[in-house]
């Protein structure tokens, strides 16, 4: 589903990724780990083409299309959602407007008629009802004033709905509390474990890896990938810290 290869990227001239090397095949959970400044958020805005994020060596293949060559919207209707670590706020516009919008945005790009707003609500109830969220929260503008762990569900919601092919998730445990932590896991699982989709978690933590099991885990030292393993090496990691794995 994706495969990178030899990716280079910086951020303002200064090199952060020196050489990242990843497969990740439909039915998939990879996780990277890694400390502070490693480059983990750099992968996912890279991937999903947030400007300022240059590509100076190396390729990425998603879905047999060469994924650099997409725009970015191109690449999120072609199936690539991405999981802020930051989720923004959007005053002014609700979650659902917001979320319509998306879905028939997508929808069009694929030469599908746009859904009835009775379709649409009965999709976001569902995805809601996953989340445990509540169909009011949806009706507020995006993210303003919601709780970290409220954004976090809300994005899961925002997954539900666009059913993307992979989900690249940035720190979507960041800010959660025990009970969030896991309605976001089981939310991800529902809605991601399939065997035509694929999952990449970015991840500091191994709790999140307790809901939402990886097949493989990666160590992302220094803006390459330093070691590989299956769900072991998150539990080694929170054992003994980067310092050894990095070095
Ligand atoms: P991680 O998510 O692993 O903590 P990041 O990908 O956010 O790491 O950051 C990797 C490195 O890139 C850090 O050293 C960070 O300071 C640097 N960096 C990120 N964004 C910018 C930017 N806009 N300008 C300069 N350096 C940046
Ligand atoms: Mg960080
Ligand atoms: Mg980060």
């Amino acid at each position: 589903m994706l495969t990178i290869n030899n990716l280079h990227a910086s951020v303002a001239d200064k090199p952060i990724l020196k050489g990242l090397s990843l497969t990740i095949n439909a039915g998939e959970v990879h996780a990277i780990m890694g400390p502070n400044g490693a480059g983990k958020s750099t992968t996912g805005y890279v991937l999903g083409g947030r400007p300022g994020y240059e590509v100076t060596e190396g390729s990425a293949t998603f879905n047999g299309q060469d994924l650099f060559a997409l725009a970015p919207h191109e690449r999120a209707a072609s199936g690539l959602f991405l999981g802020f670590q930051y989720p923004v706020e959007i005053p002014g516009v609700s979650n659902l407007q917001f979320l319509r919008e998306a879905l028939n945005s997508q929808r069009k790009f694929h030469d599908l008629p746009p859904l009835s707003g009775g379709e649409f609500m009965k999709l976001a109830k569902e995805k809601a009802a996953l989340l445990r969220m509540d169909m009011d929260m949806l009706k507020r503008p995006v993210n303003v004033g919601f709780s970290g762990g409220e954004k976090k569900r809300a994005e899961m919601v925002q997954m539900g709905i666009l059913d993307p092919k992979l989900a690249i998730l940035d720190e979507t445990d960041s800010g959660l509390d025990i009970d969030a932590l896991r309605i976001c896991g089981e939310g991800i699982n529902a809605i991601m474990r399939k065997p035509d989709k694929a999952v990449l978690l970015i991840t500091h933590y191994q709790r999140l890896l307790d809901y939402v099991k990886p097949d493989f885990v990666h160590v992302l030292a220094g803006g390459r990938i330093v070691k590989s393993g299956g769900p072991e090496l998150a539990l080694e990691l929170e054992e003994g810290g980067y310092e050894g794995v990095a070095a």
